[in-house]
Order: structure tokens, then C-alpha cells, then sequence
């Protein structure tokens, strides 16, 4: 692994079902994302997107293999450790936004930055300058049901983004958007990662953005390869 290495998975594996059906989703899969890169991962659905995204994002844990963030492996580790590594090393986004609705969405960028320690002066500066980024400082005080779908999005991913992660894995991002506004999010979510240096696997059916990244992966017979 170089020093540049962000997210490791090797020799994967993710099973579901007991008993006698047993589902396989992931077998040897191995995959690495390097500091600055944007992969788009792209299969059909119920190929195990979303179950390769929790795993490397910690939500689940492998049934087989390693997962390693930062250079440090993650298999094993107490669930307060993975926790703060996610919160401070990893930023998630969903297809639909999960905001929280009695929030602003300056409060919903605000919140997982006091989380981590920041104080409310800090985390709301920063809060600001995200969503100014994002093309959206004038919408801050708005709570999610006010805002459009792409404003939605955009917000959580400046939330995503407001401890400065090293990883943003994000699952679908504008599969919910109408394909001008799912260009015009991606957008500005690219800017982001590029000027950041954040290492990015984004999961599409959108062709068009996925040829815009670096790399596309699939999955196939429960491996993740280059196509
Ligand atoms: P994708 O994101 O590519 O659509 P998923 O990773 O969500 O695929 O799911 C892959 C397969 O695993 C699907 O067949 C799905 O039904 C199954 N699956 C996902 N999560 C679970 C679970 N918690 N229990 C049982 N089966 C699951
Ligand atoms: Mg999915």
C-alpha cells in the first residue's frame, strides 16, 4: 500500500441469507482508491453497490477479507474506534438526502462538525463557506423541505464533507435528480473533490458522469473490475 493509498479492500467477502440460501454479493473482491481519485462504480442493480460502499465505509463489517482506511486496517476494530474513523475520515451521501428535517441546512452542515469537537462559531464558518461553494449561501437558514431535490443534494454534501474527510463514498448521489440537475449537482460535487484532493467512489447509472471520472469499476461474479 503507498502512502498515497486512501481505501483498501482485499480478498472482500459479503454474504447474505443463513441456512441453506445463501446469498453471495462479494467473494475476493479487491479494490484501492488512491488519494485524488474519482471512481465511478457502476452495475446493474443488486450486484452489491450499496453493501460495497457500507463496507468500506464501516457501516458493515466483511464476512471475509480486509478493509483498510488511511493505511490502518479496520477489520476488528471496537465500534467506538470505526465510529470516530468514520467521522472524521470518511463522508457518506445517499441517494436521497438525509437531512435532518427540524434542522437548517446551515445546522445540518453545523452538527457533525460540534460532533467532532468544533464549536459553533467554527463549525458555523465553515458551514457557511461549504455552502457558498456549493453555489447555495443564500439558502442556509432553509430547513430540506424548503429546498429543491439538487439543493437538497448539495447540502448533503457539503454536510458530507464538513469534517474534511479523507474518502467520500456516495451511493447514487443524483439517482433521484432530473438529468439537468443531476449534471449541475455532480458538478459542483466534482469541483469539490478535485479541489480537495478528497479520494471519491460514487455509485451511478449516469454514463455520462461516470465517463467524466477517472476510473469505472463494476462488479462481476462477486469482484470489483476496471471496464
Ligand atoms: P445495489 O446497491 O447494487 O442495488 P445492494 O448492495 O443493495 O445492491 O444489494 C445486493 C444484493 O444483496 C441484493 O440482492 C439485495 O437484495 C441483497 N441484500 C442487501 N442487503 C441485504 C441484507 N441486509 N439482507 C439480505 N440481503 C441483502
Ligand atoms: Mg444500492
Amino acid at each position: 500500500m503507498t502512502r498515497n493509498t486512501v481505501l483498501k479492500l482485499t480478498g472482500v467477502e459479503r454474504h447474505y441469507g443463513q441456512g441453506e440460501t445463501v446469498l453471495t454479493i462479494l467473494k475476493g473482491a479487491d479494490f484501492s482508491l488512491s488519494r485524488g481519485e474519482m471512481v465511478a462504480l457502476v452495475a446493474p442493480s443488486g450486484t452489491g453497490k450499496s453493501t460495497l460502499l457500507h463496507l468500506a465505509g464501516l457501516l458493515e463489517q466483511p464476512d471475509a477479507g480486509e478493509v483498510s482506511i488511511n493505511g490502518q486496517l479496520c477489520n476488528g476494530l471496537p465500534d467506538q474506534k470505526r465510529t470516530a474513523i468514520r467521522r472524521s475520515e470518511i463522508g457518506f451521501v445517499y441517494q436521497f438526502h438525509h437531512l435532518l428535517p427540524e434542522f437548517s441546512a446551515l445546522e445540518n452542515i453545523m452538527i457533525p462538525q460540534m460532533i467532532d469537537g468544533l464549536s459553533k462559531a467554527e463549525a458555523k464558518t465553515r458551514a457557511s463557506q461549504l455552502l457558498d461553494y456549493m453555489r447555495i449561501g443564500h439558502r442556509g437558514t432553509h430547513r430540506p423541505a424548503e429546498l429543491s431535490g439538487g439543493e437538497q443534494q448539495r447540502v448533503a454534501i457539503a454536510r458530507a464533507v464538513a469534517n474534511a474527510p479523507r474518502l467520500l463514498l456516495a451511493d447514487e448521489p443524483t439517482g433521484n435528480l432530473d438529468p439537468g440537475t443531476a449534471n449541475y449537482v455532480f458538478d459542483a460535487l466534482e469541483a469539490l473533490v478535485r479541489q480537495s484532493g478528497l479520494a471519491a467512489l460514487i455509485a451511478t447509472h449516469n454514463h455520462e458522469l461516470a465517463s467524466r471520472m477517472d476510473r469505472r469499476v463494476t462488479i462481476s461474479e462477486g469482484k470489483v473490475v476496471d471496464f
